[in-house]
């Protein structure tokens, strides 16, 4: 699973969740829910930098800005343990040589 599959997980569970025209996302903010008694504009987001993932909230108070993966550890914590387990996996690609490693990723792959 890679980060943009997160993301989509991810966005089932966040609200206001938009696609903006320049390709990036739009939600309300996981951390300082700014937006959740205003009409408002969303001020929070999601956008891609440097090939990966980050998440930014442009609301004074709150000014969070995380990559993706700490966005998941901080509000859905079983898509980070998929994220870490896609790291470990992408890792062990090097030895699979390992049979218990294989059947573990097979195992995985089949809970996919
Ligand atoms: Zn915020």
């Amino acid at each position: 699973m890679d980060e943009s599959d997160l993301l989509i997980q991810l966005s089932t569970r966040l609200d206001k969740w938009r696609k903006t025209n320049s390709g990036t996302y739009t939600c309300e903010c996981p951390y300082c829910h700014h937006n959740k008694d205003t009409k408002k504009k969303t001020s929070a987001g999601f956008f891609n930098s440097y090939g990966s993932i980050r998440f930014k909230c442009h609301h004074n108070l709150c000014k969070k800005s995380a990559p993706l993966s700490e966005v998941l550890k901080d509000h859905a914590d079983d898509l980070y343990q998929d994220y870490l387990a896609s790291k470990r996996d992408h890792s062990k690609k090097i030895n699979v040589e390992d049979q218990a490693v294989l059947a573990y990723r097979i195992a995985r792959k089949m809970k996919w």
